[in-house]
């Protein structure tokens, strides 16, 4: 005797939101105001979805695609998309022109279902589009006429197409290591990659989300994902939502710390997400204006994507009284890798203390198993201070990139991350920097992330970013572009001064040159762009001692 094989399918899960939540609401804050309704109409909805999608000649393995602001209708399709066996392809806005071309005709999407301000991102690839069959537009009003035109051509009113459809569809049993969504890195070298998700690796890491140790999100919970459902799943909130039948709360594409706050109070948020720079703005939003918002309700603020100071853990968790929690993933990890939260023992430690774990990015999820290693492939010491590459394997992690080759990625069954981390004596890690990004002085290496912050705290420096450039002695040495506040005059030496004295950095850290400079590149997304900076200081060559 043994258990039944049932297959992991998202039906199994997304079903339960409409079955035993079906008066959980669910609120999306769109440019036209606030919508409500329940899980019982999403339910309903996405089967007419899936009906009008089916019609359209949708069938199993099909690549829908998205571009899309996080709201009720991006739910309907991440639950109708999935369930009638397609793959969702959720395309990341943020993304350039000739990127989202690339990852369209990639991925041979054949339906695009795009909001409507965002067509224009469209029409400007329009021409090269020449495999999408069906664009289906996103707008706030039924009625426009079923088809209308844009620059791309004929296109579907969402709100037409579904209204007629049946309110029922009967979903296929669909093998469990069937493909279900699709989403591509943001390719900050070369073309993105893209990981595919299948039934399993998404059921399993909805079920791992939920628990107490992970994201730990319930049906007692109100949610809002200020993360995209453009990338990475929104962290994979929507199906848990589904899942547990918690009321989601949408933002929609107003993210600005008074939105985000109005919003948290108004819809008595419990549980959020975002990056760092969300939860900077929220909290320049509120100590501007001290009393003005009531988020008594918050109890957890989830924060990932980078590194968030630690002097903004402490704030929200003193100032708000909830648990700030941050985690660690990407793409390729579905996306959750990692979550920091206390263990018993640590509820009694000292303020200081607890902040040295909480601005740490967390044990590795339950079901994933987790490698740091050094430059021999030898695991290092968990001291929290030794470096090495971070690797990762278990049923949500992607074992290839979709229709791309790439196998110095994929060691020994095992996925290198490209980050560089450190794991401390509790199993907690730390990303130290990228592995492209990492200075590697004479063996040793030295976090780029590390230095920029230190160098960011010294008075009247504003940017800083660090990269290693070419030595004869020691292969690379940190060099520092630096902007400095306006009116501000800082040399080098007071610079390293302060580093060693003020900020603990080890003197072989220190930068051999530090070029003051107008302004940083950045990438799209606002991250320094250091592929920018490196071929700027590419045939320069150290000779210091
Ligand atoms: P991309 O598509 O650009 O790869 P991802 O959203 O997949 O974007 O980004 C994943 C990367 O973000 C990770 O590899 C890591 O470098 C960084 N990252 C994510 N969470 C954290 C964190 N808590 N601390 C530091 N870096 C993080």
């Amino acid at each position: 005797m043994t258990m039944m094989n049932t297959p992991l399918t998202m039906r199994v899960l997304m079903e339960r939101g409409p079955l035993y939540a079906a008066d959980t609401e669910i609120v999306s804050k769109t440019r036209a105001g606030i919508h409500r309704y329940t899980y019982a109409d999403m339910g309903r909805r996405a089967k007419q979805l899936a009906n009008a999608l089916a019609k359209l000649g949708v069938k199993q393995g099909d690549r829908v695609a998205t571009l899309a602001w996080n709201s009720y209708r991006h739910l309907e399709i991440y639950y109708a998309v999935p369930c009638m066996g397609a793959v969702l392809h959720t395309l990341n806005l943020r993304l350039s022109a000739e990127h989202l071309a690339y990852i369209i005709n990639h991925a041979e999407d054949s339906v695009i279902c795009v909001d409507d301000e965002l067509l224009p991102l469209l029409e400007r690839i329009g021409d090269q589009l020449t495999g999408v069959k069906h664009f289906i537009v996103m707008s706030g009003v039924a009625g426009s006429g079923g088809q209308f035109t844009t620059k791309l051509g004929p296109a579907h009113n969402y709100e037409d197409l579904i209204g007629g459809e049946s309110t029922e569809f009967s979903w296929p049993e669909i093998d469990e290591n069937a493909p279900m969504g699709l989403c591509y890195t943001s390719g900050t070298t070369g073309n993105p990659k893209g990981a595919m998700y299948t039934h399993r690796s998404n059921y399993l890491h909805t079920v791992t989300q939920c628990m107490t140790d992970s994201m730990g999100v319930s049906g007692a919970d109100t949610v809002m994902a200020v993360v995209p459902m453009f990338h990475a799943n929104a962290w994979g909130l929507p199906y848990s939502g589904c899942t547990v039948g918690f009321k989601q709360v949408f933002p929609g594409p107003t993210m600005d710390g008074a939105s985000i706050c109005q919003l948290l109070q108004d819809e008595k948020v419990t549980f959020t997400a975002g990056v760092p720079t969300i939860w900077m703005g929220v909290k320049a939003e509120l100590e501007a204006n001290p009393g003005k918002y009531d988020l008594s309700n918050l109890r957890a603020m989830t924060c990932g994507g980078s590194a968030p100071p630690r002097a903004l853990i402490d704030w929200f968790e003193t100032t708000l009284n909830l648990e700030f929690v941050q985690a660690w993933g990407m793409t390729e990890t579905s996306p959750l890798g990692s979550v920091a939260r206390l263990k018993a023992k640590m509820k009694d430690w000292p303020r200081d203390k607890q902040l040295d774990v909480k601005q740490r990015c967390g044990v590795i999820a339950p079901g994933l198993e987790v490698r740091v290693a050094d430059i021999n492939g030898n695991e290092i010491a968990h001291d929290g201070a030794a470096m090495g590459k971070l690797l990762v394997r278990g049923p949500w992690i992607t074992s290839e990139y979709y229709k791309a080759d790439a196998p110095e990625r994929f060691p020994d069954g095992w996925f290198d991350t490209g980050d560089i981390a450190t794991m401390d004596a509790e199993g907690y890690l730390a990303i130290a920097d990228r592995d492209k990004d990492v200075i590697k002085s004479g063996g040793e290496w030295i976090s780029s992330v590390d230095l920029e912050n230190a160098i960011m705290a010294v008075p009247g420096v504003a940017e800083a970013a660090v990269i290693g450039v070419n030595h004869i002695r020691w292969q690379e040495r940190p060099l520092a572009c630096v902007v400095l506040k306006p009116g501000a005059e800082v040399t080098h030496a007071q610079i390293n001064e302060h580093l060693v004295t003020k900020a603990g950095i080890a003197k072989w850290w220190l930068p051999d040159e530090i070029a003051f400079v107008e302004a940083i590149p950045k990438t799209s997304v606002g991250k320094f762009d250091k592929k920018v900076i490196r071929e700027q200081y590419k045939d320069k060559v150290l000779t210091t001692a």
